[in-house]
């Protein structure tokens, strides 16, 4: 049994599935963060929680592909393992992408075809498929008549992150953390979190503040993104839908209770104001390409917040004067969260990574 002290600063993703991994291992953990637990406007509350490896291979790089297909082999153990606290279950799919484009746009399908067999290992190619009208309306039946084919990505997968993170929640209370809500952290310093309110010793100090760790990191960048949420039962899709288009590049991710998440823009800048009106045309005018029944979906909410990135838009773990770092999951938090995760609390529990073995 591990008897470590470990504070971290920032319950987002990152933090939060952190502390539940150290918390399982029987470490102490006292967790702070400036907002309330269920508040909406962090990354992690607002993201899609696309599990994309292949997909996101077409903006990214080696690294985050094979973090990205390592998380894929741990989503669904750790899934099973917070569901063996008699939390409620968190929805996950792994039931592959489509990929599509209206005839006007075929070229941006292709070019996003020909990137990712350029960049996927050979092993790997074999998991996207062509597919001709027949074989779209096959998967989806949803989209029969609509598009003349597209790409169908195997294996890849989607998961409620609003789910995953109030089970975590739920789960790490359960497990005994120190949760210092609505408690903003000025400084994360080698063996204390400072805060307004009196500083805080701790054996071992993380900062997983996302953007707001920028004071002490100052090439952490905030990329802003916009997403639309509605409930529609006219239309129903197995699996995420990607649309390729020249200007931008949007999904229609399904979720539990008739619910969709479309999304999303990716903007170069630190505004954390409202959704703007020509963002929630674009994802509403995507979102009505797809299905003419969308026409008639309710908006549920349309929020904002900033991915936390570097300059490599890699995730990192970081030991800087004697604190550890976990940031810049920038749009891959969700797809790449378990390996990243799983090798930070490793080397802070002193064990080995099932990884190495
Ligand atoms: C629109 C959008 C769509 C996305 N879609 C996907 C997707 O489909 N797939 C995918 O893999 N990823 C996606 N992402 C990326 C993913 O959401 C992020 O990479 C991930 O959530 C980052 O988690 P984090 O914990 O590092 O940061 P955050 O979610 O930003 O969490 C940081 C936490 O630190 C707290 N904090 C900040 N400053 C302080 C302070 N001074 N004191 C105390 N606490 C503080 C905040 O309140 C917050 O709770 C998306 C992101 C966005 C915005």
């Amino acid at each position: 049994m591990n008897t470590l002290h470990i504070g971290i600063a920032g319950a987002g993703l990152a933090g939060r599935t952190l502390a539940w991994r150290l918390l399982r291992a029987g470490c102490r953990v006292s967790l702070f963060d400036s907002r309330q637990r269920a508040e909406l406007d962090t990354a992690s509350m607002t993201a899609a929680a696309m599990l994309s490896p292949l997909a996101e291979l077409a903006v990214s790089d080696d690294a985050v592909f094979a973090l990205g297909q390592r998380s894929m082999q741990l989503w669904p153990r750790w899934i099973a393992e917070l569901a063996e606290g008699g939390g409620a279950p968190v929805y996950f799919r792994q039931q592959g992408t489509l990929v599509v484009a209206h005839a006007p746009d075929q070229t941006s399908l292709e070019h996003f075809s020909r990137l990712l067999h350029h960049k996927l290992p050979e092993a790997c190619r074999a998991q996207v498929h062509t597919l001709d009208a027949a074989g779209l309306a096959q998967q989806e039946p949803a989209l029969a008549g609509r598009f003349g084919g597209g790409l169908f990505l195997d294996s890849e997968g989607q998961l409620a992150n609003e789910q995953w993170m109030a089970a975590l929640a739920t789960e790490i209370d359960r497990l005994g953390v120190a949760w210092h809500e609505g408690q903003a952290v000025d400084r994360v310093e080698e063996g204390r979190i400072v805060c307004a309110s009196g500083t805080h010793a701790v054996d071992v100090a993380v900062d997983a503040r996302g953007v707001g760790s920028k004071a002490q990191w100052p090439q952490l960048r905030g990329v802003r993104g916009e997403v639309l949420r509605v409930e529609c039962h006219g239309v129903t899709l197995q699996r995420p839908v990607r649309l390729m288009h020249p200007r931008y590049a949007l999904y229609v991710v399904p979720r539990p209770d008739h619910q969709f998440v479309v999304g999303a823009t990716e903007l170069e800048s630190e505004d954390t104001g409202p959704v703007t009106l020509r963002s929630t045309l674009e994802l509403g005018s995507a979102l009505h390409s797809l299905h003419p029944a969308f026409g008639e979906a309710r908006v549920l909410r349309l929020s904002a917040a900033l991915r936390p990135a570097l300059d490599d838009n890699r995730p990192a773990v970081a030991l800087r004067d004697g604190v550890w770092h976990i940031n810049g999951l920038y749009r891959h938090g969700y797809l790449c969260a378990p390996a990243v995760i799983d090798k930070l609390a490793h080397k802070l529990l002193g064990t080995d990574s099932e990884e190495k073995a």
